[in-house]
C-alpha cells in the first residue's frame, strides 16, 4: 500500500508510471482517515464508495491508454463550504446540517474535469468565521502537531488534512487569511490567488468582495498544481477574471533572478512572538544566500487593516447570510406563529454565536446613519491598503513577513474573546482587502514543535512569481519535509 509521504506531483508521478494505482492511493487515504481522524477530526464527512469507484474508472481509464487529466487518480479534500453535488455541504453550520446541493462548484467541475477523487468534505468555523476552526457547529479540528493547539482557521480541516497526510492535497477559502494562517500553524503550503483568479460559483458566500478559494499542499509545486487546475475564468461569477493561466507547475522549479524581497517596518513590532521574529529573519538570510536584494520599506496604513477588514466582512456577511431564513435553504423551525416569528426562530436557532455577532455588527455597520461613518469610511481606508501595496510593488517582488504573530495558540485561549481573536488576523486579512495574492510556507519549528510559517504576498496576478520565489526558498530549506509527530 503506498504511504502518503510523498507530494501531490510526485504521488501524481507514482500514478503515471504505474508504480502505484488510484485505487489503492483513495484506498490508503481512507484508511489514513479512519485511523486518524476520531484524533484530529478534520473531516465533517468522507465520500468512501463513491471515490473507491472514481479512483477504479480512472485507474481504467489510464490503463486503457485514453487520455486522463493533470490530477488523475489524486485523492482531494474540499472545504465544506463549497458545493458538492449529491453530498451534503453544511458550511460547518446548523442551519445547512442536511443540505445536499443540487450542483457542483466551479472549483469541484474543474477538479473532476481534471479527474481527481474527491474523498471528503472538511471542518470549518461556521460559514468561514473564525481563526480557529472552534466556531464549526459540529466539532473542533487538533492541531496534528499537538493536539492541545488549534489549527488555525477557518479552512483548519483542509489544512489538518494536508498536514497529517491524510490526503495530499485540499481547497480552502481565504477572506481574511483562512488558507494562509491554518496553512502556516499546521507546517504546509498554502495559497490564496489573487481576487477573481479563481472563480466563487458554488463557494457558500461570506464577504463576497473578499473571499477566494485556493489550494494546500505538502509542497510547493503541489500547490502550483492546483492553483493550474483550479484557475480560470467563469461567466458565472461577475468578479472572474478573464486572464490566461499561465502554467504555473511548469515555472515553478525556475529560480528567480534578481530578486527583491520586500520586508515592511510595520511587520515587525511589539507582540510578535521571538522565536516567529527570529525564524522569520533567518528567511530573510535565505533569500540573502539566494542572491535576492532585502528591501526595507513601510505599509502606513497597516494598522488600521483589522478595523477596516472586520467593518466590510460583517457588513458583506449581513447581506449574504439574509438568504437562510428557513424558506429557501436548510433549516426552518418547527415552533412558530407567524412568518416573521419563523425568519427569526429559524436564524435563532441555525447560526451559531459568532455567526449572530457578525450580523448584528454588519447590519449596525450598514444602516441609516451610521452607513458613512463606519462601512463607507473602512472602504475609503481599504484603497490607501490597496495604495500602500502598489508603491510597495514598485520596490520589489514580493513582500515578506510572519503569518501569524505567534505558532498555533492552544485550544480555548482566544475563543472566548473574539476581539483577541480578530486580532490574531493582523497579517494576513490587508492582502484580501488589496486582493493580492498570497501564500504561507514552512519556515521553521518552535522550541515547542510547532510551525512557523512564512507568508510571501506578490502583485495582482503575479502568481507565478510568488510560487517561484516560494520555491527557490523551498528548495533551499528542510522545513517542508518535516512531518508531526507519529
Ligand atoms: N479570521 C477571519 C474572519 O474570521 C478570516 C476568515 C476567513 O478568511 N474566512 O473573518
Amino acid at each position: 500500500m503506498p504511504a502518503l509521504t510523498s507530494s501531490a506531483v510526485d504521488l501524481i508521478a507514482q500514478l503515471n508510471c504505474g508504480e502505484t494505482s488510484s485505487f489503492a492511493l483513495t484506498e490508503t487515504c481512507l484508511q489514513t482517515i479512519s485511523a486518524q481522524d476520531a484524533n484530529i477530526r478534520a473531516f465533517l464527512s468522507t465520500n468512501a464508495e463513491a471515490s473507491l469507484a472514481q479512483a477504479k474508472a480512472i485507474d481504467e481509464k489510464r490503463k486503457a491508454g485514453q487520455p486522463v487529466g493533470k490530477l488523475a487518480g489524486l485523492p482531494i479534500a474540499i472545504k465544506d463550504n463549497m458545493c458538492t453535488r449529491g453530498m451534503k455541504t453544511t458550511c460547518a453550520s446548523r442551519i445547512l446540517e442536511n443540505f445536499v446541493p443540487p450542483y457542483d462548484a466551479g472549483v469541484v467541475e474543474k477538479l473532476k474535469a481534471a479527474d481527481a477523487v474527491l474523498v471528503g468534505k472538511t471542518n470549518l468555523d461556521e460559514f468561514a468565521m473564525g481563526s480557529s476552526t472552534e466556531n464549526s457547529a459540529f466539532q473542533v479540528t487538533r492541531n496534528p502537531w499537538n493536539v492541545e493547539h488549534t489549527v488555525g482557521g477557518s479552512s483548519g480541516g483542509s489544512a489538518a488534512a494536508v498536514a497529517a497526510r491524510m490526503v495530499p492535497g485540499s481547497l480552502g477559502s481565504d477572506t481574511g487569511g483562512s488558507i494562509r494562517q491554518p496553512a502556516g500553524f499546521c507546517g504546509v503550503v498554502g495559497m490564496k490567488p489573487t481576487y477573481g483568479r479563481v472563480s466563487r460559483y458554488g463557494l457558500i458566500a461570506y464577504a463576497s468582495s473578499l473571499d477566494q478559494i485556493g489550494p494546500f499542499a505538502t509542497d510547493v509545486a503541489s500547490a502550483a498544481l492546483l492553483l493550474e487546475v483550479i484557475s480560470g475564468h467563469d461567466g458565472r461569477d461577475s468578479t472572474s477574471v478573464d486572464r490566461p493561466v499561465p502554467e504555473y507547475s511548469q515555472t515553478v522549479e525556475q529560480p528567480l533572478t534578481g530578486l527583491r524581497v520586500g520586508i515592511a517596518r510595520e511587520h515587525f513590532v511589539e507582540g510578535l512572538d521571538r522565536e516567529v521574529e527570529a525564524a522569520i529573519k533567518q528567511s530573510f538570510d535565505v533569500y540573502r544566500s539566494l542572491g535576492a536584494e532585502i528591501v526595507e520599506l513601510s505599509l502606513p496604513h497597516s494598522k488600521y487593516a483589522i478595523a477596516t477588514y472586520y467593518l466590510i466582512a460583517a457588513s458583506e456577511a449581513s447581506s449574504n447570510l439574509a438568504r437562510f431564513d428557513g424558506v429557501h435553504y436548510g433549516h426552518r423551525a418547527a415552533k412558530f406563529d407567524n412568518l416573521i416569528d419563523m425568519y427569526s426562530a429559524s436564524r435563532g436557532e441555525g447560526f451559531g454565536p459568532e455567526v449572530k455577532r457578525r450580523i448584528m455588527l454588519g447590519t449596525y455597520a450598514l444602516s441609516a446613519g451610521y452607513y458613512d461613518a463606519y462601512y463607507l469610511k473602512a472602504l475609503k481606508v481599504r484603497r490607501l491598503i490597496r495604495r500602500d501595496f502598489d508603491a510597495a510593488f514598485e520596490r520589489c517582488d514580493v513582500l515578506a513577513s510572519p503569518i501569524a504573530s505567534t505558532p498555533a495558540f492552544r485550544l480555548g485561549e482566544l475563543v472566548n474573546d473574539p476581539l483577541a481573536m480578530y486580532l490574531s488576523d493582523i497579517y494576513t486579512i490587508s492582502a484580501n482587502l488589496a486582493g493580492i495574492p498570497g501564500l504561507s510556507l514552512p519556515c521553521g519549528l518552535s522550541s515547542t514543535g510547532l510551525p512557523i510559517g512564512l507568508q510571501l504576498l506578490a502583485a495582482p496576478f503575479e502568481e507565478e512569481t510568488l510560487l517561484r520565489a516560494a520555491r527557490m526558498f523551498e528548495r533551499a530549506t528542510e522545513w517542508h519535509t518535516k512531518t508531526p509527530p507519529a
